[in-house]
């Protein structure tokens, strides 16, 4: 078995705290994997500190720099700057196969049976479940891969104008693959489908193995007091999306009091 990793993404300060939280979460349900993080240079040298006590490998990539095609690619299409930078991953070769995570995802159990499936394994995205939702994908980091997917873009662009669009194009065979590489929604349970499909969230959510805070609203946009150990802000969120919420915050208070330490 070669090696894998677990890897997530941040290009500032705010992402990178959202970053410890699902490392600190992947430690509590005691993965085997190594964890890894994508940084940018706008990430403060603080943030950079924090990082290195609850990651394995932290690798900082600057899209315009990296690689020629890359940057010939990116003058022509600016705006697909963030989504070149997820595209990174792929040029993690050190590492046989790894799961991406998105930054606002959180594990709640050992998912390390995921390093099981294939390129390219993922949950349905809620929006629009023909498509998988790129916030946690199974991958092989290659090359080869990195730069088709920087062609692809080039060539036709992201039809959202992010990496989901892409990655949908470039893997667009998802959907009629192998019942494996369609992973249950459990890996990637919206955490709006807490209140927008609360039938079955009461049904199947105790069995959520990974809760993605996707959407404008994110954990950290909440009050929450240490003091009370109770989440401030009750508009919004329902209240089981604000169990999660809850465990978010104090797992991101766990994480702060060990650097301390
Ligand atoms: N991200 C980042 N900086 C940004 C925006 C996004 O580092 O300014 C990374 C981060 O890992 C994040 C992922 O890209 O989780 C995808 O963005 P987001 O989760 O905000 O999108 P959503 O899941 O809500 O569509
Ligand atoms: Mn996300």
């Amino acid at each position: 078995m070669g090696k894998e990793a677990f890897v997530t993404l941040a290009t500032n300060d705010t992402y990178c705290r959202s970053a410890i939280v699902l490392a600190q979460s992947l430690r509590n349900c005691c993965t085997q994997k190594e964890i890894t993080i994508l940084i940018t240079p706008q990430v403060s040298p603080e943030a950079r500190a924090m990082l290195d006590k609850f990651f394995d490998q932290i690798f900082c990539v600057n899209v315009l720099d990296s690689k020629d095609a890359a940057n010939l690619a990116l003058l022509k299409r600016p705006e697909l700057g963030i989504t070149f930078t997820k595209l990174h991953c792929w040029n993690l070769t050190q590492y046989n196969k790894c799961v991406f995570m998105d930054a606002d995802t959180m594990v709640l159990t050992n998912i390390d049976e995921l390093f099981d499936h294939q390129e390219l394994s993922a949950a349905p995205d809620a929006g629009w479940p023909d498509m998988f939702n790129s916030g946690v994908f199974v991958y092989e980091p290659s090359y080869e891969t990195y730069m088709a997917l920087i062609q692809l873009a080039e060539e036709e662009g992201s039809f959202d104008g992010g990496d989901q669009g892409l990655l949908n194009t470039y893997f667009n065979q998802w959907r009629t693959s192998d019942e494996r590489k369609r992973l249950s929604f459990l890996y990637n349970m919206h955490s709006t489908s807490t209140y927008t499909y609360s039938p079955a969230f009461a049904r199947f959510g105790k069995d959520t193995k990974v809760v993605h805070f996707l959407g404008q609203v994110k954990p950290w946009h909440h009050k929450y007091s240490a003091e009370t150990d109770s989440i401030q802000q009750m508009d919004g969120p329902g209240i089981h999306e604000q169990a999660f919420l809850l465990q978010w915050w104090r797992q991101l208070t766990q994480a702060m009091k060990q650097f301390q330490d």
